[in-house]
């Protein structure tokens, strides 16, 4: 017998009839003799129209109030889905974040999780019934309701699997796991059956969308395994993905799979004084104004003065490029100048660490395409490059092939 806590994805309660199928197969699992808890999303486009409702009356307005209409998508599935259980004759109770309670900071549409009381939901495991748990919101110190940012449930669910000791967290999706690359971009990509939990981390911050970052984060710090499967999918035994300690993976590939992301933007400010404290002064500002910056070039400096060259996220493009020409002009600085349609590619692979010249390899199949490289970033398991959107598919597509990610 064993503990599982499972996640259902908008898409696969985006109607009622979805939902009833989840309970059937909520109901297959716990008549396996497994103790089940499950966390949901809102039904598929439900958060978004809650944001447009948002939108139209006030969007700059207060992120506490903003939370409490966001949150409630989550609660209608908890209700629907613990009825459709009740209905198949399985004893069901829901609990909202508040009810459990998981209780983060308070910072409003990205809440951080900081604790989570099991106590309750323990007590009704152990009296026999499905726990429904509403996935994306939580509660501050002072009870107001908070939401962990998009995609917020993937976390929900691995934070109650940590918490409770589940043996696994199976995440059910529109897709039947993780594959080398974007089907859509690449339609030969193939499924990964399993890959560590540093490597997803890894394709997760570079772009694969499969599961939420923070929720991947959190297995790979409590090493909670975490399977991706497909709530579209009848057989149980069907494909899934599995993504775990790198010590259970018998396979060490070198590279795993290549990860995009389309909306990047480089900033660049050339002249500027070589001298301590200057990243400081420029990059300062950015962070003040709550900017993430991904990668950051700093040239070798000369004649006294030394560029700087960093990219954001498409949609803060404007803002920090008034930021940085502005601190530009305080340090007097030669140029300030960017570039809004820039693309990220990666390889990533754990086998990497034991392979020299893998990202050579990889410059040279792109400049056999013709692509120019802007900037590098590496890691241990990583090589990361910006380049224009504009060559952005041949980029995955030829990095696909020059790995041989279909045979794989
Ligand atoms: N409903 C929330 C969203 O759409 C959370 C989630 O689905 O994970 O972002
Ligand atoms: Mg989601």
């Amino acid at each position: 017998m064993a503990l599982i806590v499972q996640k259902y994805g908008g898409t696969s309660v985006g109607t009622p009839e979805r939902i009833k199928a989840v309970a059937e197969r909520v109901i297959r699992w716990k008549s396996k003799g497994n103790d089940v808890v499950v966390v949901v999303s809102a039904m598929s486009g439900e958060t978004n129209r809650l944001i447009g409702l948002i939108n139209a009356i006030s969007p700059s307005g207060s992120a506490r109030e903003k939370d409490v209409i966001v949150s409630t998508g989550e609660q209608v599935t908890i209700g629907l889905l613990s009825l459709a259980l009740q209905e198949q004759g399985c004893d069901a109770k829901s609990y909202t974040g508040g009810q459990v309670k998981v209780l983060t900071d308070n910072s409003h549409s990205k809440a951080r999780i900081e604790s989570i009381d099991d106590s309750a939901i323990r007590d009704d495991l152990a009296a026999g019934k499905v726990i429904v748990v509403a996935g994306f919101q939580g509660v501050d110190e002072q009870g107001n309701i908070t939401t962990l940012g998009r995609g917020g449930s993937d976390t929900t669910a691995v934070a109650l699997a940590v918490a409770l000791k589940a043996d696994e967290c199976q995440i059910y999706t529109d897709v039947d796991g993780v594959y080398t690359t974007d089907p859509r971009v690449v339609p030969n990509a193939s499924h990964i059956p399993k890959l560590s939990l540093e490597e997803m981390l890894e394709m997760a911050s570079q772009g694969s969308k499969v599961l939420q970052i923070r929720a991947v984060e959190f297995a790979h710090k409590y090493d909670m395994p975490i399977r991706v499967l497909s709530s579209f999918d009848k057989d149980e035994n069907c494909k899934s993905t599995l993504v775990t300690r790198e010590e259970d993976i018998m396979e060490k590939v070198i590279v795993r799979g290549v990860a995009f992301n389309r909306d990047e933007a480089q900033l660049t400010i050339t002249g500027v004084p070589d001298e301590p404290g200057v990243a400081h002064k420029i990059l300062g500002p950015i962070s003040d104004a709550n900017i993430e910056v991904d990668m950051i070039v700093q040239n070798v400096g000369s004649d006294n003065t030394t560029d700087f060259t960093f990219t954001v996220h498409r949609n803060e493009y404007d803002k920090a490029k008034e930021i940085l020409c502005e601190t530009g002009n305080k340090l007097g600085a030669r140029e300030c100048s960017g570039d809004n349609k820039m693309a990220k590619v990666s390889i990533v692979g754990v086998g990497m660490r034991s392979h020299a010249g893998v990202a050579a390899t990889m410059f040279g199949a792109l400049a056999k395409e013709g692509i120019n490289i802007r900037m590098i970033s590496t890691s241990e398991i990583k090589v990361a490059v910006v380049i224009d959107e504009k060559y952005l598919e041949l980029a995955v597509r030829t990095l696909h092939d020059e790995f041989d990610l279909d045979k794989s």
